[in-house]
């Protein structure tokens, strides 16, 4: 067995690109400014966050003013939900979103309930996907937000958010897109997607942890969640953190600029994977078939427990997740998985092998080769 991990997670974390690192080590180091200062060390870093800021608005097609880097995705994803819910409360009370959300959003919404805000949860079919006209037939004249993820961080399936951000132009309703999974994957021009809000994480497309950036369309008016000074002209108080915004911007310019590249090699890495670990006897995928992240593949064992394949992995140095790291360590199915439906004996057999560029061919031959046996040894058939 080589040394070296075969990493299978990118969904939870991805490993820093050296050459975002190398644009952010000024930042740690001689350039150390304050962004607010006016002395020349200050106004570079100014500089590095209005160049980093201008960078992310090309790749969004939009506004540089309508960009705003935050703490994380989750930060994004609260900002994004609270600020509009507590600024929009003279005109109704009424969220919109899916049981499959990441805890973000999930939990943001149910934090505002305690505050008398009503959050509808719509369910999804068997491969996680959205019903649009489940949001029009929502939608009433209380609702100020609709928030829908773009791919599932467990299960990998794209939704139809374009689709479901007309309906939402159309009724006038505010449309925030968790695209922290699908940024640096899939196309994420704010136009095309009918987005009104759209949350990214950096350490999701190979950049730092700790830096997430919030677009928010011009006239969407939310309210800030930090209060302090008037950083990012207002939205979010807090020294800069000029080395992750850095990091993010590069990360993400160099995330689009490979993705023609990137994109058809992990394909095919996945599908081998699908192809040959369905030939595992009670064994399904979960999410949709094709319309799924690139690098996603997730399935279900019948009769075993997920956490054993993971340290059955982990034994041969391949590290894979049963599904969303925030649920790693509690013995219930992910509620993902409640929301497609699956029954018990399956749902806890859940195994999510994610891909990155740095994987290869014989990464995935390996895991092709080990799985199966694990599985009989823990179905105590050898
Ligand atoms: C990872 C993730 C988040 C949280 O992002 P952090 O930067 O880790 O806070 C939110 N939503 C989705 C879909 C994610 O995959």
């Amino acid at each position: 067995m080589s040394e070296r991990t075969i990493y299978l997670d990118h969904a939870a974390t991805t490993a820093l690109d050296p050459r975002v690192l190398e644009a952010m080590i000024p930042y740690f180091t001689t350039e150390y400014g304050n962004a607010s200062s006016i002395y020349t060390l200050g106004r570079h870093a100014m500089q590095a966050i209005d160049s980093a800021r201008e960078q992310v608005a090309e790749i969004l097609g939009s506004r540089p003013t309508e960009v705003t880097f935050t703490g994380c995705g989750s930060e994004s994803d609260n900002l994004a939900i609270k600020g509009m819910a507590y600024a929009s409360q003279k005109k109704g009370n009424h969220l919109i979103t899916t049981q499959i959300e990441h805890h973000a959003v999930l939990h943001t919404c149910q934090y505002l309930e305690r505050f008398g805000f009503k959050t509808t949860y719509l369910s999804v079919d068997d491969y996680g996907r959205v019903n649009p006209d489940d949001v029009a037939r929502a939608i009433t004249d209380q609702t100020i937000l609709v928030s829908v993820m773009y791919a599932n961080n467990e299960i990998g399936t794209i939704e139809p958010v374009a689709e479901i951000g007309r309906i939402c132009r159309a009724k006038k309703v505010p449309f925030h897109i968790d695209a922290v999974q699908a940024g640096g994957a899939l196309p994420i021009v704010v136009a095309t997607l009918n987005a009104d809000l759209l949350s990214l994480s950096a350490h999701k497309f190979y950049g730092p942890k700790g830096i997430g950036i919030l677009y928010t369309r011009q006239g969407m008016r939310i309210l800030p969640q930090l209060q302090g000074g008037s950083q990012e002209r207002g939205r979010r108080a807090g020294t800069e953190n000029v080395a992750g915004i850095v990091g993010a911007a590069t990360a993400l310019r160099l995330a689009y600029e490979e993705l023609p590249e990137v994109t058809p090699r992990l394909i095919a890495l996945r599908d081998r994977l699908i192809e040959a670990i369905l030939r595992i006897p009670a064994s399904r995928l979960t999410g949709h078939p094709t319309g799924r992240l690139p690098n996603n593949a997730s399935f279900c064992f019948e009769g075993v427990e997920g956490e054993s394949i993971l340290l059955n992995l982990d034994l041969l140095s391949i590290a894979a997740s049963t599904g969303s790291a925030c649920t790693s360590g509690s013995v219930d199915p992910s509620h993902v998985l409640i929301a497609l439906g699956l029954p018990p004996e399956w749902s806890h057999g859940s195994l999510r092998l994610t891909l990155g560029k740095e994987n290869t061919e014989e990464d995935v031959e390996t895991v092709i080769s080990v799985l199966p046996g694990i599985i009989e040894k823990l179905r105590g058939l050898r």
